[in-house]
């Protein structure tokens, strides 16, 4: 009984991503008896061979001129012919690719998944935090393909593997009948640190006022090489996009440090980013509940500790 995986993995500038590396990491530890890996991004021919490392034992790196969702869709859909299970880390892009492909290949899908094994009877069962992490599930995909995402830093990368061997593969036409509007795949731009990625964040909350003030946090970020995040607050007043939110509806991200600024710590933004290494939270509220999961408080009004903060930071 066939127990092949195949990772939907992407390059930076820093090399393989380590969300997916996690996610070749795990395909390994689930008992996969195959793992390869298709490849995007700018770069990945020449990174292709590193995935190995992981415990990739072949990787199929696609050239692009420019991004298309549906053209990665069916790519991807191509090369999971005869896979058991087709893995990709639940970032902005994992989660876009994961749902359409599911979608095209009628697949069953484990979402946010934190950890991944294959059964006896040769089907995988994915383990998912439920109602805000208060409870884990351990679910049984059927079907002859599944599909899931991991949950980016919920699990260890071993390297203990050799160079993988590298395949040249053509991306896809346009999906047939599918027509995808790119409306929300924008990708960070620039130097934006990606927040999954990121070893600090800060993240901003209501307690900013309004968002001509949001600069405090970049200034705060900046120096610390820091990732963007904020409140459903903020992205719900428009403030910021979805793609920054922290939190049970947004992304949940476990960096060495978090920095929490004018953030309440409702229950829903606990959950996803309590598992930081260390918290720091600045609030004008000695009551307010972010204070219970902090490693450091700083009692005081935002609109003068966030730049006293940064200004000691920059030098
Ligand atoms: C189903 C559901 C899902 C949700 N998902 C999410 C989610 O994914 N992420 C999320 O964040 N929320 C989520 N929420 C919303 C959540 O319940 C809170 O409403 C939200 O997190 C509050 O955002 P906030 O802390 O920015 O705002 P507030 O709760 O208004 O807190 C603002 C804080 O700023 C402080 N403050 C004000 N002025 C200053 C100042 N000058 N200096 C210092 N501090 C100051 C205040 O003391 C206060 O603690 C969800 C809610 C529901 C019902």
């Amino acid at each position: 009984m066939s127990k092949s995986v195949l990772v939907v993995g992407e390059v930076s500038a820093d090399g393989v991503n380590k969300a997916t590396l996690e996610c070749i990491s795990e395909a390994k530890r689930a008992g996969a008896d195959s793992i390869e890996v298709v490849l995007f991004g700018n770069g990945a021919k020449e990174q292709a061979g590193s995935a190995g490392k992981a415990g990739a034992g072949t990787v199929h790196y696609v050239e692009e001129d420019s991004y298309s969702l549906a053209r990665r869709v069916a790519t991807v859909a191509g090369a999971a012919e005869g896979k058991k299970l087709v893995l990709m880390s639940a970032t902005t892009h994992g989660k876009e690719v994961a749902g359409v492909l599911a979608a095209r290949l009628k697949a069953a899908m484990g979402c946010e998944c934190i950890e991944v094994k294959f059964g006896d009877d040769g089907q995988p069962r994915v383990l998912r935090p439920k109602f805000a992490g208060k409870v884990r599930a351990r679910v049984k995909l059927n079907g002859d393909v599944t599909v899931a995402t991991l949950r980016p830093n919920a699990v260890a990368v071993e390297f203990d593997g050799a160079d993988a061997s590298v395949n040249d593969l053509a991306l896809a036409g346009e999906a047939d009948g599918v027509t995808l509007t790119d409306s929300s795949a924008k990708a960070a731009s620039g130097d934006e640190v990606d927040l999954s990625e990121a070893s600090v964040v800060v993240s901003g909350g209501r307690g900013l006022k309004g968002p001509e003030n949001f600069h405090l946090i970049d200034e705060l970020a900046k120096p610390l090489g820091a990732a963007v995040g904020a409140s459903r607050m903020v992205v719900d007043a428009g403030w910021k996009e979805h793609r920054y939110q922290v939190g049970q509806t947004g992304r949940v991200v476990t960096p060495d440090l978090y920095v929490a600024v004018g953030i309440s710590g409702a229950i829903q933004h606990l959950v996803g980013m309590q598992n930081s290494g260390c918290i720091v939270a600045i609030n004008n509220d000695p009551g307010a509940p972010i204070f219970k999961v902090a490693d450091y408080g700083i009692v005081e009004d935002l609109f003068e500790a966030a730049p006293k903060l940064a200004e000691k930071l920059k030098n």
